[in-house]
């Protein structure tokens, strides 16, 4: 007996040490303990989950946007890879509700806090995006030469089906917004819908004119997504909580009102900094920020520039 409790002793020692390597190999690979803390993975329903990323504003707690984790008969699909650095912290959070291996990602758009980590995923996955992030992502650095594998090679257009049954995932393309290349993800059978960054927060998006974002048509955008997928009680957001479709409908008439007061600023011959300190949305929209209002805003400005010259 007394040697049983010795061993067992050892080996719950052992499993200790080990835990401890690996977090230490991680703190040494330097992610900030911060974000490790913020990244944790929670069940949004039956087989689909979410590892979450934190606000981008305190970068010591931020390790990307927020990731879908969804369990099908013949595999994982993981629904954006956060930061480059974070592919083994996905996968060890995968590896707490399932035991299949990893066989598609979806890149939900181009920018680095959702496709840093796509190269961790190596074997033979399937990696997937809207055409136009495809072309987005080929520009960047981290997936030139050999990191190209890591590349989506599966594309569509409009609207693309994986998977049958209650596995099924329908991915669609409703317009410019964010960027040029914005997916938005539906999970049928269980009414969730994944927006990635064409809902980030409750504040003024940011949009990417370098990969064709769009201030001035981003309403209409989320618009036709509302008209089109209206069987879903559940959001997956870009960077904060689960949200309702009625938050996504409050959106629209959010981006409707800021792109009204823009133009509005603009054409009375505001600055950008006069538009900035003027508009304030907050009062109707509460709970909503003002953080992020004056990126947008010069962003539409120059995107009114581009169009009338
Ligand atoms: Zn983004």
């Amino acid at each position: 007996m007394k040697r049983f409790l010795v061993l067992a002793a050892l080996i719950t020692i052992g499993a200790v040490s080990i835990t401890m390597a690996a977090f230490q190999e991680r703190a040494s690979q330097g992610l900030p303990a911060k974000a490790l803390a913020a990244t944790q993975i929670e069940k949004v329903k039956d087989n689909l989950y979410m590892i979450t990323g934190a606000d981008p504003t305190d970068r010591d707690a931020f390790s990307g946007g927020n990731t879908g984790v969804f369990i099908t008969n013949n595999g994982v699909v993981v629904v954006d890879t956060k930061l480059a650095g974070w592919g083994q912290v996905i996968l060890d959070k995968i590896k707490t509700v399932t035991d299949k291996p990893v066989v598609t990602i979806i890149n939900t758009h181009t920018h680095g806090d959702h496709t840093g980590s796509n190269e961790a995923f190596t074997g033979n996955m399937e990696f997937v995006a809207q055409e136009n992030t495809k072309a987005n992502m080929e520009k960047m650095d981290a997936f030139k030469g050999d990191k190209a594998k890591f590349l989506p090679k599966k594309t569509f257009k409009d609207k693309m089906s994986l998977g049958s049954g209650k596995d099924r995932i329908d991915l669609y393309y409703f317009g410019r917004g964010h960027t040029n290349g914005d997916a938005w993800i539906v999970y049928p059978a269980i009414r969730v819908m994944q927006t990635g960054d064409m809902f980030a927060w409750k504040d003024a998006p940011t949009l990417d004119r370098a990969n064709g974002g769009s201030g001035l048509e981003y309403a209409q955008t989320v618009g036709k997504a509302l008209a089109t997928i209206k069987d879903v009680d559940t959001l997956i957001v870009g960077h904060s909580p689960l949200r309702k479709p009625a938050e996504l409908q409050e959106y629209q008439r959010f981006m409707t009102d800021f792109a009204a007061a823009v133009r509005a600023a603009n054409k009375a011959g505001k600055s950008v900094d006069d538009a900035t300190a003027s508009i304030d949305l907050s009062p109707k929209y509460p709970g909503y920020k003002h953080d992020r209002y004056k990126a947008a805003i010069q962003a539409i400005y120059d995107e009114l520039k581009a169009v009338t010259n």
